[in-house]
């Protein structure tokens, strides 16, 4: 039988409207959450990210600007603007688009951010919270990713993760919060070093794929009936297409709808849980700014 696609398109919509709830209690106290992105350069992949968070956080009537800086803005200048953003009572939550230029530290900046306003979830402190099961920013790719792993309904107790990619912002995190409750997954971690990539896969329940590269895991290596989700997204060209180019994820994803339970497509998948999940931690951000309630 064919998998269940898990749309992230819908899950998105439903996820931004259950905040329909605490923006209007924010409302009705005369508050407005505020998101405020920043943006250094001209990288056509994060101008396309950087649109897209825009549009969902206004569509829910978020106040969200996009601050655009040329790739020339120094370090100390970047900082000065979190300076001037961690300071402004109507910002709620920053997010810095990666990566920067070369010449800023990335690292440097993301610190500088107010850990009340670390929507991104990327500053030490909100990791820190994680890693020790708090209750901090979670880092919105991540986020997303369980929340469709909830949408299956299936029971994760005890189910067997393998996670492909073990970088800060999606591969680590996910191992961490999926061992965690109320998850309570067995993770294994691959990567490049990986003796046996597919030893791992096939015995999985479920598979995770954030390694960056088309085709890292095909049906072969997956067991049927497992549940693949597919964080992946690569540009490769497509003559086909006006921009010339597609977006492909990192899995074989035609084979693998056929022997899978459950499957994420790219795009409509993962990312606008993305984005749904930067809009929940801003209006997350906002309650606890102004001691109003907020699930979640
Ligand atoms: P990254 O920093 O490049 O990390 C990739 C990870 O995958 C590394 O840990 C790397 O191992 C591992 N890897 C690469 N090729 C592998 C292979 N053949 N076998 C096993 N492991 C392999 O990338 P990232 O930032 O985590 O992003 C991963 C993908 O997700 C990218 O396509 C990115 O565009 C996408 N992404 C999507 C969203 C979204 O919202 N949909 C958000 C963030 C990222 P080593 O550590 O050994 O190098």
């Amino acid at each position: 039988m064919p998998a269940t696609v898990i749309s992230g398109k819908l899950l998105s919509r439903e996820l931004l409207q259950s905040l329909a709830q605490p923006i209007a209690a924010l409302a009705a106290r005369g508050i407005i959450p505020g998101l405020s992105v920043v943006l250094v350069g001209e990288d056509p992949a994060s101008i396309s990210y950087v649109t897209g968070k825009e549009k969902d956080a206004r569509e829910v009537g978020l106040n969200s600007e996009t601050l655009r800086l040329p790739v020339s803005t120094s370090e100390a200048d970047l900082l000065a603007l979190i300076a001037r953003l961690n300071a402004d009572p109507k910002v709620d939550g920053i997010l810095v688009q990666l990566p920067l230029p070369s010449h800023i530290r990335s690292e440097r900046v993301i610190l500088a951010i107010d850990p009340s306003k670390d929507v991104d979830g990327f500053h030490p402190i909100s990791v820190g919270q994680m890693v020790l099961g708090g209750r901090s920013f979670l880092p919105c790719t991540p986020h997303g990713v369980l929340k469709m792993l909830e949408k299956t309904g299936i029971p994760l107790v005890g189910a067997e993760v393998v996670v492909v990619g073990r970088s800060n912002i999606v591969g680590k995190p996910l191992a961490l919060l999926l061992m965690q409750a109320p998850y309570h997954c067995t993770v294994t971690v691959c990567h490049t070093r990986t003796r046996d990539l597919a030893a791992h896969t096939l015995r999985a329940d479920i598979v995770i794929a954030a390694a960056g590269k088309p085709g890292t895991v095909t049906a072969a290596m997956i067991k049927p009936g497992s549940i693949v989700i597919d964080v992946g997204v690569n540009r490769v060209s497509d003559s086909s297409k006006a921009s010339g180019f597609a977006l492909v994820g990192d899995i074989e994803y035609a084979a693998i709808a056929e022997k899978a339970s459950f499957v994420t497509p790219v795009p409509g998948g993962v990312g606008p849980m993305t984005r749904a999940m930067l809009v929940h931690n801003t209006v997350k951000a906002a309650c606890q700014r102004h001691g109003v309630a907020f699930e979640g």
